[in-house]
């Protein structure tokens, strides 16, 4: 039994009830996501060492990973290294070759080891064929590996090996028929896939690869119904009647209001846009359009025509930085309308909070820009008409709805600049129709982008500097406070004073990150905004929306360790003027693929092409990161390879909820606190 303290395990049971898991190891799960012996074991391996077909010394592929099969030649005993290192060395061979393997600071490594016996070693082999290596390899027993082949890889966390979790999850698979199976057993039948304590049981401990591969289809097969049943129960709402009926609006007067023409892209978008609005039923839609496209215009026009028809219209926006400038903007051009733009951030003080729900309840605010702030209790609309979610992207699937839900199906608009896959899209947005901009403004330049090194810093700042004689500003982003502990990293309160002190003594710079009351941010965002910076240092809280054409030159530091589309994003922020702009890549990184990668951006200004390349290379925080679509995090499904699981879990979760739509009948159960957890883990992005 592997409890201490208490007789029966169920699901929920905290993981620090099993044994050796004491309050430290407790803490350590749960930054891995898990808390109970259900997240336990749901938590999947990454992949397997395979100990079944060991190499023999001379074959052992240089320098990688691999399993030899040895006998222990010689085993003289462990010695104290200079310096206080504690070292075990043996040899082992084999009818060819022989191996010395040395472990540090492991003094039982050898204990177990005898003469004359056969092992199994795990380890990076080195050295040429006269003297090959292996340093701290790990050891099994012929035995031990007829019991289990294969040997799983878990995700870890620092103080939490993989092997460690590999035994907490071990004593607990007896008790695997914990997990109830939440697919109805037609289901397993029909697709013939293993129950879910099996699965489970194979997935963590499999005899044969193909057990293997089976407990994988069973699982992804799982996750990605409950995903489906998910997006499926929030897209029920799809084609009702509107709550919010208008007349067919000439967007003309606002159009001859502003102080340049909309591009055709624009105009064409708003026609469609108008069209849906009359319509008997809410408009579901998405705008899609490269950064610096001008879809704020088109939000601009749809929420004029909407307060025209007498309602209410909400923008959500992901940031504070850009609630705040989106307010200002759009009531820029809404007031000479008489129309009334109020703003709802999660920092404002409590009597500010409460005027503004007041006017937002009375029908004294015409359009409501806000954050998340904009979506909690007590925010209530008097006669709320359309919803705008911009960068819709960066707010999870179900926040979506939430602000939907706010008033009787209002009309729906939701924009992005991130284009996706045709078969991602029609999962995410299900029927949702799309306008796309495919033209930028006129008078852009595209931006011209750079690969540099950290040793051509003094270049760039003499560049900066130049620029800013010519009245321009700079931004400089580098990475958050929080990524201190990664060493040789900048993190942004000394590379602000770097650059403050010594790389641009005479000239003004801003400092910007997350952790700034929003007050502050605001105040610095103005000061940029009004010339009165030079130069903005920044953490990538300003990487969406942030519009200042006059800013003309992007560096970010450490360019490597953000996906191609964030770094799509940031460059973004340039290039909205007419100036020629410029963006630099810092990175000493010279890893190939990471040169490829950022060498790809410089090559090219199109977000289309950035996309399609990051769905093929899939680098860090790339497009199937939760933060480029806005889905739950999978667990073990994979959106892009697991297409044809994908399918059938799509038509299997349209059927069970044509049959029982908010799944309530009994033997739905299960698989509806399924979805309630998936998407309960997926919050916000920010
Ligand atoms: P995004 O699509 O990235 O949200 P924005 O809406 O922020 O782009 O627009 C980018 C910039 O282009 C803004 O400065 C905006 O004022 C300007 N802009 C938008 N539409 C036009 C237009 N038709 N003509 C000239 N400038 C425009
Ligand atoms: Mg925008």
């Amino acid at each position: 039994m592997p409890t201490e303290n208490r007789t029966t395990l169920t699901p929920d049971t905290p993981v620090r009830y099993l044994k050796g898991v004491g309050p430290k190891t407790a803490e350590r799960f749960e930054k891995l996501g898990i808390v109970t012996l259900a997240d336990l074991l749901c938590h999947y391996p990454r992949r397997y060492i395979d100990f079944s077909k060991p190499y023999s010394i001379a074959e052992a592929p240089a320098d990688t990973e691999c399993v030899v099969k040895a006998e222990v030649f010689a085993k003289p005993g462990g010695r104290i290294l200079p310096g206080g290192r504690r070292m075990e060395r043996i040899t082992a061979g084999d009818d060819v070759a022989s191996l010395e393997i040395t472990w540090f600071n492991n003094p039982y490594a050898t204990q177990k080891l005898q003469l004359g016996q056969e092992y199994y070693f795990q380890g990076i082999v080195t050295g040429g064929m006269l003297r090959r290596q292996m340093v701290n390899p790990q050891v099994r027993t012929a035995e031990q590996i007829q019991a289990a082949p294969f040997e799983a890889v878990y995700p870890q966390t620092e103080g939490l090996t993989s092997s460690a979790i590999s035994r907490c999850i071990r004593q607990l698979l007896p008790h695997a028929e914990l997990l109830p199976d939440p697919l109805p057993p037609e289901m397993l039948q029909k697709y013939r896939l293993l129950p879910k304590a099996k699965a489970v049981c194979a997935i963590h401990c499999p005899a044969t690869e193909e057990q293997a591969a089976a407990a994988r289809r069973r699982l992804i097969y799982e996750e990605l119904l409950v995903l489906q049943l998910g997006i499926g129960r929030m897209r029920s709402r799809g084609a009702a009647a509107t709550g919010a009926p208008m007349r067919r609006a000439d967007p003309a007067p606002f159009w001859q209001s502003l102080p340049f023409a909309p591009t055709g892209a624009q105009r064409h978008a708003v026609e469609e846009i108008l069209n849906d609005m009359a319509g008997d039923t809410a408009m579901n839609r998405l705008l899609q359009g490269d950064v610096g496209s001008g879809k704020t215009l088109v939000a601009a026009a749809t929420i004029w025509a909407c307060i025209r028809a007498g309602y209410q219209a909400a923008l959500l926006a992901p940031t504070e930085i850009l609630a705040a400038q989106h307010a200002e903007g759009l009531n820029r051009l809404l007031a000479p309308f008489g129309m009334r733009v109020a703003l709802l951030t999660g920092g404002m003080k409590a009597a500010a909070r409460r005027t503004t729900l007041a006017a937002i309840r009375n029908d004294e605010a015409d359009l409501v820009v806000g954050t998340h702030a904009l979506m909690s209790e007590g925010v209530e609309f008097a006669r709320l008409g359309l919803a705008v979610i911009d960068e819709q992207h960066r707010f999870g699937v179900r926040q979506r709805g939430a602000l939907a839900e706010k008033a009787a199906n209002p009309h729906l608009l939701v924009m992005s600049a991130t284009p996706i896959p045709r078969t991602l899209g029609l999962l995410i947005y299900g029927d949702l129709d799309i306008s796309i901009l495919d033209e930028l403004p006129p008078g852009r330049t595209p931006v011209k982008t750079r690969c540099i090194t950290g040793k051509r810093r003094q270049d760039l700042y003499r560049f900066l500097d130049s620029e800013i004689d010519k009245g321009r500003q700079v931004y400089l982003v580098c990475p958050a406070i929080e990524d201190v502990p990664d060493g040789g990293l900048n993190a942004v309160k000394t590379y602000y004073e770097d650059i403050a002190k010594t790389l641009l003594p005479d000239r003004r710079v801003g400092l910007m990150h997350g952790k700034l009351k929003p007050k502050e941010k605001a105040a610095v965002m103005e000061d940029f905004k009004a010339g009165r910076l030079d130069a903005l240092v920044s953490t990538t809280v300003i990487e969406v929306g942030v519009d200042v054409p006059n800013a003309s030159v992007m560096v970010i530091e450490n360019a490597e360790r953000y996906g191609l589309s964030a770094l799509h994003q940031l460059r973004g922020r340039v290039g909205r003027g007419a100036a020629e702009s410029w963006c630099f890549l810092v990175s000493d990184n010279t890893s190939e693929a990471v040169q490829k990668r950022l060498k790809f951006l410089c090559s090219t200004t199109d977000g289309f092409a950035v996309a399609q390349y990051d769905l093929e290379t899939r680098g860090p925080g790339d497009f199937f990161g939760s933060r480029q679509h806005g889905l739950p995090t999978l667990q073990i499904a994979d959106l892009m390879n697991d297409t044809r699981t994908l399918h059938a879990a799509q038509s299997e979760a349209a059927a069970l909820l044509a049959a029982d739509p908010l799944l309530e009948s009994p033997a739905h159960a299960l698989l509806a606190a399924q979805v309630q957890q998936m998407f309960d883990k997926a919050g916000p992005m920010n």
